[in-house]
C-alpha cells in the first residue's frame, strides 16, 4: 500500500484550510496556553498536525478534533502511540461530554485548555457552543481573523454584540497579529492570537442579559431610551432607570461596558 503524505492532500477552502507553518508562531500560541505536563488539551482542527505535534511535546494529552476525513488516517498515523487521540467530527455538533467519556476521561470545570487555528467562519458559532455547551474550559487561545479579533476585544464606545456574548462569560485579550505569509496556502486575511479566560462565576441571570443587549443593539433609532422600551414598560421608566444608572439615556449602545449591561440586567431581574 501506497502511503500519501499530507502534503499531498489539496487544501479545502471550504473547511478553512490554512495551515501554519511558522514555528514561531506556533510557539507563540503554545507559550500563550501556558501548556504544561498537567494540561489536557482540546484541539480544534489539527489539520497537518503542525501545532499538535508541538502540543504533545509539552501537553499530558491531546484530544484532536478534525472534521475533514482525508486527513484522519494520516494524523492517526503521525500519532501513533502518543498522547494525542486523533477524532473526526465536527466540533460544532460533537458530544463533549461523551467524547472525554469515551476517553474515560472525567472533565471538570476548569480541568482542560482549548486550543487551536480555527476555520475562521466558525468563530462565533464555536465561542457560542463552547460557552453554552462545554464544560468550563481552564483556557482558551485561538488563531482568528485580526478584524473579529478586534471586535471580540472592543471597549466603549465601539462594544458590538460579539463583544459582549464574549465578554459576559469571558476575559478576552489579543496576544500578537500573525500575517498571511505564516500560514499556507496564504489565506486573503491577517490573523491574530486571542486568549480568553473563562470567568469564574456566571454573574446574572444569563437570557435576560441577551434580551437586554439585544434590544439595546436593535433598529435604526440606537439611542437607549429608544432601543430599551421593549424591555421597560414605559419611555419615562427607560430614562429613569439609566439616569439611576448614571447611565446618558440618550447614549448609544455601543458606548456601554459590559459592566454596565450586567448592572442594567441585575436592576431589572430584582426590579
Ligand atoms: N491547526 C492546523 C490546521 C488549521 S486549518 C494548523 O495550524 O496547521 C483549520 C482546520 O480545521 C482544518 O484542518 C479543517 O479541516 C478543520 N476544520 C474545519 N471545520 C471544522 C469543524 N467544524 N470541526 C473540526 N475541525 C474543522
Amino acid at each position: 500500500m501506497t502511503m500519501k503524505k499530507l502534503s499531498n492532500i489539496k487544501p479545502k477552502k471550504s473547511l478553512g484550510q490554512n495551515f501554519l507553518i511558522n514555528q514561531g508562531i506556533l510557539d507563540k500560541i503554545i507559550g500563550t496556553a501556558e501548556v504544561g505536563p498537567e494540561d489536557t488539551v482540546v484541539e480544534i482542527g489539527p489539520g497537518t498536525g503542525n501545532l499538535t505535534r508541538k502540543l504533545s511535546e509539552k501537553a499530558k494529552r491531546i484530544i484532536a478534533v478534525e472534521k475533514d476525513r482525508r486527513l484522519i488516517e494520516e494524523l492517526k498515523d503521525k500519532f501513533h502511540n502518543s498522547n494525542v487521540k486523533i477524532v473526526e467530527g465536527d466540533i460544532l455538533k460533537l458530544d463533549i461530554k461523551k467524547l472525554f467519556e469515551n476517553c474515560k476521561l472525567k472533565i471538570e470545570n476548569c480541568d482542560y485548555k482549548v486550543i487551536g487555528n480555527i476555520p475562521y467562519y466558525i468563530t462565533s458559532n464555536f465561542l457560542r457552543t463552547v460557552f453554552e455547551k462545554w464544560p468550563k474550559p481552564k483556557l482558551i487561545v485561538l488563531t482568528v481573523q485580526k478584524e473579529v479579533a478586534q471586535r471580540i476585544v472592543a471597549k466603549p464606545p465601539h462594544m458590538n454584540l460579539l463583544a459582549l456574548s464574549v465578554q459576559f462569560y469571558s476575559s478576552p485579550t489579543i496576544i500578537g497579529y500573525v500575517s498571511k505569509g505564516s500560514f499556507r496556502p496564504i489565506p486573503k486575511v491577517d490573523s491574530a492570537i486571542i486568549r480568553i479566560v473563562p470567568k469564574k462565576d456566571m454573574p446574572t441571570d444569563k437570557d435576560l442579559f441577551f434580551k437586554i443587549i439585544k434590544a439595546g443593539f436593535s433598529g435604526k433609532r440606537k439611542q437607549l431610551k429608544n432601543t430599551l422600551v421593549r424591555i421597560f414598560a414605559s419611555k419615562e421608566k427607560t430614562v429613569e432607570i439609566l439616569n439611576e444608572l448614571r447611565v446618558n439615556p440618550d447614549s448609544r449602545p455601543e458606548e456601554l461596558s459590559v459592566e454596565s449591561w450586567l448592572k442594567l440586567t441585575t436592576l431589572i431581574s430584582t426590579s
